[in-house]
């Protein structure tokens, strides 16, 4: 599934590929994409930037117009640098010369003015995001600290407002770092460990940046030995939308 760290990924790929160079190609070709009728007003625009906030992807073109673009559970971004197409349909196809960028499937792609952009309040809602330049972390501590004191923690987590990019994996992973079970209460926490858990979120994403995939601990390993106390990796579902949450019933406290 997508996290912050995919869809910063995507944006480093998108800029590389066609940052500064104007489209030869932009067409919306799947009717199911949501931008199918509107594809023409891409046409001739230059990519002036694209831009990762937490899993949202948005790319500033000339003359302020602005596509954004959140892939949910099953989108997702192709780029290539050898002219070869996607297969199918997708959602939206962008091409300059040899540099492909296209979306199929995701919860939003839409077209809109850069002054709607920054009035969007699904982007005006997120937290800092630990992979942007200017991140803070004691923000990000301090909006743990301030959130409803009898939610979980691992389904804390999981609200873009407190620390944006972070999804299934990432969660589990940063819960485990410093040892705390994503069951706790968020009031239970000290601000010790809510600094504990920001910087295991941070490390975790800024780690999948540098290697390429995301360090993966505890996710995925369901009654198998935990690999820091040979413990029992335990699975449930937790939260409203019953996510899976991996934990170490032994070294997580
Ligand atoms: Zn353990």
């Amino acid at each position: 599934m997508p996290e912050g760290d995919t869809i910063h990924r995507a944006a480093r790929k998108i800029q590389v590929a066609l940052g500064g160079k104007t489209l030869d190609r932009a067409d919306a070709p799947n009717p199911r994409s949501p931008i199918h009728s509107r594809d023409g007003e891409l046409a001739g625009r230059t990519l002036e930037r694209a831009e990762a906030r937490g899993k949202h992807l948005l790319l500033h073109f000339s003359g302020d117009e602005v596509v954004h673009s959140h892939l949910g559970m099953n989108g997702r971004w192709y780029v290539r640098a050898d002219g070869r197409l996607p297969m199918g349909k997708p959602w939206l196809l962008l091409t300059s010369g040899h540099a492909v960028a296209s979306q199929s499937g995701g919860k939003i792609l839409r077209l809109v003015s850069a002054s709607r952009a920054r009035n969007d309040p699904s982007l005006l809602q997120l937290g800092p995001d630990p992979l942007r330049p200017g991140y803070d972390p004691d923000e990000a501590a301090a909006r743990i600290l301030a959130y409803e004191p009898s939610a979980g923690i691992g389904e804390a987590l999981n609200d873009q407002s407190l620390i944006a990019g972070v999804g299934n994996v990432i969660r589990i992973e940063a819960c485990f770092l410093p040892g705390i079970s994503p069951w706790r209460k968020v009031g239970d926490l000290t601000e010790e460990e809510a600094r504990k858990l920001v910087d295991a979120t941070s490390w975790v994403m800024e780690t999948s940046m540098k290697r390429g995939s995301r360090p993966k601990q505890i996710y995925g390993r369901s009654n198998r030995p935990c690999p820091r106390c040979g413990g029992r990796v335990r699975a449930h579902g937790q939260g409203d939308d019953n996510r899976v949450t991996f934990w170490c019933e032994k070294c997580q406290r």
